[in-house]
C-alpha cells in the first residue's frame, strides 16, 4: 500500500529504531512511546486490521505472537510482565490501518478500560 506508514518502514523509505526483521514480521520503536518499552510487531504483508484477517493469515498472526514472546524475553520484560495490544477501527483508537501488536512494557501499566 503505497500511503501506509508501516509499509514505508518496512520498504525503507520511513526510518524506524528496528529491534527485529525478517521475511514475514518486523518490529520497531513506536514514535510516541506510551510506556519505556514501546515495540510494533508488524507483519511484512500489509493486513488493514484483525477485520480483515482471513484464514490464511493464522500461521503469520502465531508467528506475530511468538516474536513478541522473544522480543518481550530480550527486553527482560517476560517476568516482570507486559501487555500485548491490537486497536481495531475508530473507536479502539487505530489510527495505522496495516495491523500491529503493541508490546508495552517497563512501568506497572494501568487496568484497561
Ligand atoms: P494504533 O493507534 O494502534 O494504530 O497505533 C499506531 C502506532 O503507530 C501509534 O502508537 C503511533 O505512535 C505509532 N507510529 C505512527 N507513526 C510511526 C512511525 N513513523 N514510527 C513508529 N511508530 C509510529
Amino acid at each position: 500500500m503505497s500511503d501506509c506508514i508501516f509499509c514505508k518502514i518496512i520498504n525503507g523509505e520511513l526510518p524506524s529504531k528496528n529491534v527485529y526483521r525478517d521475511e514475514q514480521i518486523v518490529a520497531f520503536h513506536d514514535i510516541a512511546p506510551a510506556a519505556p518499552t514501546h515495540i510494533l510487531i508488524v507483519p511484512v504483508q500489509h493486513i488493514e486490521s484483525v477485520n480483515t484477517m482471513t484464514d490464511a493469515d493464522e500461521k503469520l498472526i502465531g508467528r506475530l505472537f511468538t516474536t513478541a514472546k522473544g522480543i518481550a524475553e530480550k527486553e527482560g520484560l517476560s517476568e516482570r510482565g507486559y501487555r500485548l495490544v491490537v486497536n481495531t477501527n475508530a473507536e479502539a483508537g487505530q489510527t495505522v490501518f496495516h495491523l500491529h501488536l503493541h508490546l508495552l512494557g517497563g512501568r506497572q501499566l494501568r487496568a484497561m478500560g
